[in-house]
């Protein structure tokens, strides 16, 4: 069975610059695809699961959270990073949809399809709602520390002020 690395987009992997709808947008956070790159050189799995509502908001559209996408992909390619695969949820909360974050959905889908062990795998994200998500899977967490979205302290397994700390992290408790 594989690890995976389960990763929120915005905001953790790139900046967040609310609802992302110009792939002009897409800007690396500091450190991010070197610590990518070495957990993928490790036999890792890299996942993205996305809460996208500004689609069901009617905030942007399919055709632009696509573009972002692929400009996403296409920054970390530049980088040596491939990507295992990506899953968003479009709702809007209200929707109460079964695969918007914290719901296990879509970790659960990314699982049987690479063969994926929840238990030994790990999620970083920035909002409460990644944390809980990476929780309720079995998975371990790292909260990536974001003032604008505080996190009941205790809730996540870790939290990391960036990623070359989240990198400490995983080379300490993941054995990375
Ligand atoms: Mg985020
Ligand atoms: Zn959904």
């Amino acid at each position: 069975m594989k690890r995976a690395l389960f990763l929120d987009r915005d905001g953790t992997v790139i900046e967040d610059r609310g609802y992302m709808h110009d792939p002009a947008l897409v800007q690396l956070l500091p450190g991010a695809a070197d610590v990518l790159r070495e957990v993928s050189a490790n036999g890792w799995a890299l996942v993205i699961v996305s809460n996208q509502s500004g689609v069901g908001r009617g905030l942007i559209t399919p055709a632009e959270m696509d573009a972002v996408q692929a400009r996403f992909l296409e920054t970390l390619r530049g980088t040596g990073v491939e990507i295992t695969a990506s899953y968003f949820c479009v709702h809007r909360p209200d929707e109460n949809c079964h695969c918007r974050k914290p719901s296990v959905f879509h970790l659960e889908r990314a699982a049987r399809e690479f063969g994926i062990d929840l238990r030994s795998s790990w999620m970083i994200g920035d909002r409460r709602s990644d944390i809980l998500c990476g929780k309720n899977a079995g998975c371990r967490t790292i909260w990536l520390s974001n003032p604008l979205f505080p996190v009941v302290e205790g809730l996540a397994d870790f939290v990391a002020q960036d990623w070359p700390q989240a990198r400490r992290i995983l080379a300490e408790h993941a054995g990375l």
